[in-house]
């Protein structure tokens, strides 16, 4: 009997600290301009950084626009403003796009990818990674807006079920995040782990996903995605306390009670795997594979 347990990638933020939603959810919001105001003020400062004032900064990034910063100030202006939904953070003394046609770009890969047009958003990820790159932001020459689009190229082969490509793409992303941003390179592992193991590869599959939720024990997702492999490779008692683990973590995660009823029911514990499915279904109502699970065991 076939007992379905979905196996997913990570969909969520395509980069930056703090957040959690899937990038294609998330709208390029101005929201963030409300909160410029207070930099905004002092554009009085004409010379020095505009947001913390300093007069000399010991470490200076020009923006394309040519206005000059601290490095640190404006790596945290653009994180702030990423972390609710804004890419296009701007320039506090201008208001052009912080990272200029990085931007403009990043935004219009964005809009294809979600129109289906995955080979012209790879290109413009690729030109937005482009043109943040030499913008660094972050220590070690790092740009997270570089990170975003390079992790995005990762997401448009994937959609395009480019499994190879994407793999490769999501490799080169999780080296462009700082080390104080590990759940950006968490999710680009998980996500190549994912790519791998659509190509076959299933241990090095294993390994990657291991890899990111040492770096983020926050990350259901690729538990279960362990969890489910170690059920496969007959290793119950370790898919056991992976759902174990997400359920005590997240105990409304439909999925993870759907692998708690393959389990059990693998265990021949089907009273207990009907229970599971149930739960799983009243969580979600339209989780298929706990509907079939449960079909299936009744029937
Ligand atoms: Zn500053
Ligand atoms: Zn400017």
């Amino acid at each position: 009997m076939w007992r379905r347990v979905a196996l997913d990638s990570r969909r969520r933020c395509c980069a930056l600290p703090g957040t959690r939603a899937g990038s294609e959810e998330r709208g390029r919001s101005r929201s963030g301009m409300q909160q410029l105001k207070g930099e905004a003020k002092a554009e009085a400062a004409a010379s020095g950084c505009a947001i913390c004032l300093e007069a000399s900064p010991s470490d200076t990034l020009v923006l394309p626009c040519a206005h000059s910063f601290c490095r640190g100030c404006i790596d945290t202006l653009f994180c702030r403003h990423a972390e609710e939904g804004d890419y296009a953070s701007r320039c506090p003394t201008c208001r052009a796009p912080l990272f200029g046609v990085a931007d403009n770009s990043f935004g219009q890969a964005m809009e294809q990818m979600a129109g289906g047009a995955y080979d012209a958003a790879v290109e413009r990820f690729a030109a937005a990674r482009d043109a943040a790159l030499p913008f660094a932001t972050g220590p070690a020459g790092l740009n997270r807006l570089a990170a975003a689009s390079q992790f995005n190229i990762g997401r448009a082969h994937e959609r395009a079920g480019r499994y190879e490509p994407a793999a490769l793409a999501y490799r080169a992303a999780s080296s462009m995040y700082p080390p104080a941003h590990a759940v950006g390179a968490s999710e680009a592992l998980s996500n190549e782990g994912t790519m791998l193991f659509h190509l076959g590869r299933h241990a090095a599959a294993v390994a990657l996903w291991e890899e990111a939720v040492a770096l983020d024990p926050t990350d259901t997702l690729t538990q279960l995605n362990l969890g489910m492999r170690y059920l496969n490779s007959s290793d119950i008692g370790a898919a056991q306390s992976k759902v174990e683990q997400v359920i005590e973590q997240e105990p409304h995660n439909a999925r993870a009670y759907n692998l708690r009823g393959v389990i059990l029911q693998r265990l021949g514990r089907l009273e207990q795997a009907r229970g599971a499915y149930a739960v799983a279904l009243e969580l979600d109502p339209q989780s298929p594979d706990a509907a079939r699970n449960l079909d299936a065991l009744n029937g």
